[in-house]
């Protein structure tokens, strides 16, 4: 039996969330155990590691069909040596300045009408490219029930406050009561219409997306998941059901995709994700590009890469299964969605599109009805 057939093998235990939450992979040993780290890179890793955790579940690492960075699950869970060495200029450890928009304790206030509340720093799987990777070297904490109230005082006296999301770390980590006690607080607030929960269980962890959750989370609605699918390779069995429970249970769900050198930066890899997350009820609704997080850099594609595969996408699948392709601006400047632009230009009555083959077309009439 080979290493890989060897570690995936499924136990009696496989379908129980708690085992792959005790049995999570995150030592040096299995680090060696794969055989990425030979003796020469042994200090450096253990400098790496101390930077920047290594967690994942046996479910997730399952999902690696290749024990190496050519394999986009073992890329995106796998510790590389690139994350200390490889730096771009630019990049910081909190380049979108969440620090300076926190107007109170992991409360993030960037657009007039939603925040975002930072709920814990755990994840049961961290992604490499995570960018809050600056919270990884602190102990796992969530946040406190004070923390909370202050949270929902600042909501409740700031009435543009429509839609409050829920992000981390990872929020459905979160004890389930706690959850639901933090979920009650924020709908009790008259002036906000929708929560919003990004999460990345749906994705390493799908086993914990019960009939239960989705019992308890009904009793909120409207509630929008954000998922966090990248490559086609972890769409599976489970995480069909995970997004069927859902949305029986009146769940909408938006899937955002960080674009990522050497994982899913191709076209048909990303029209192939788009066209499974559709079909599962969840609509791509960003494309990311990969923002300059220190200890991120080597995943980091060009903007341009981005815009010719968004490109690319048009016409090809439909309408439904295209996500905007976004920079998040630097300095918390916010997102800024870059293309496709089909329409070359306007001059008085004329407006020269180029359609989704690629030809040129002269459309009259663009002033409309003068
Ligand atoms: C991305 C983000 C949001 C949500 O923006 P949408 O465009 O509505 O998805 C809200 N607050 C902060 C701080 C964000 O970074
Ligand atoms: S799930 Fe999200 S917060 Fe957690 S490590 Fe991945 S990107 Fe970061």
């Amino acid at each position: 039996m080979n290493k890989l057939t060897e570690l995936s093998n499924k136990n009696s235990n496989w379908s129980k969330w708690k085992w792959h939450i005790k049995n999570r992979l995150k030592s040096i040993e299995f680090l060696e155990y794969i055989g990425i780290i030979s003796q020469s890179l042994k200090e450096k890793f253990k400098l790496l590691l101390k930077r920047y955790h290594f967690a994942t579940t046996p479910y997730y690492f399952s999902l690696c069909k290749r024990l190496d960075y050519t394999d986009p699950i073992f890329r995106q869970i796998i510790p590389s040596i690139e994350e200390i060495e490889f730096n771009l200029p630019g990049s910081n450890p909190d380049p979108l300045a969440e620090e300076k928009y926190s107007v109170t304790p992991h409360l993030i206030h960037r657009y007039p009408d939603r925040v975002l509340i930072v709920t814990t720093n755990f994840c049961a799987s961290y992604c490499r490219h995570c960018n809050r990777k600056r919270f990884w070297s602190e102990k796992p904490w969530v946040l406190s029930k004070r923390e909370l109230e202050q949270i929902i005082f600042y909501i409740k006296t700031n009435k543009h406050i429509r839609e409050v999301i829920l992000s981390g770390g990872d929020p459905f980590f979160i004890n389930q009561s706690y959850l639901e006690y933090i979920l009650s607080r924020i709908r009790r607030i008259k002036t906000v219409e929708v929560i919003r929960i990004g999460t990345r269980v749906p994705v390493v962890l799908p086993m914990k997306i019960t009939p239960i959750l989705g019992k308890m989370l009904k009793r909120y609605r409207p509630i929008w998941i954000n998922t966090h699918f990248n490559h086609p390779q972890e769409i599976t069995k489970e995480t069909e059901k995970a997004a069927d429970i859902l949305s029986l249970h009146g769940i909408a769900m938006a899937n955002q995709t960080v674009l990522l050198k050497g994982v899913n930066d191709d076209l048909n890899t990303l029209a192939q994700l788009f066209t499974s997350l559709e079909r599962m009820l969840i609509k791509p609704y960003y494309l990311f590009h990969c923002d300059s997080v220190s200890g991120t850099d080597h995943f980091r594609t060009s903007i341009e890469k981005g815009i010719e595969l968004i490109s690319a996408l048009e016409g090809k699948i439909g309408g439904l299964c295209i996500p905007k392709f976004v920079v998040d601006l630097p300095n918390g400047a916010g997102k800024a969605p870059c293309g496709p632009n089909f329409l070359e230009k306007i001059d008085g009555d004329i407006a020269i599109f180029k359609t989704w083959e690629g030809k040129k077309f002269v459309y009259k009439g663009a002033q409309g009805a003068t």
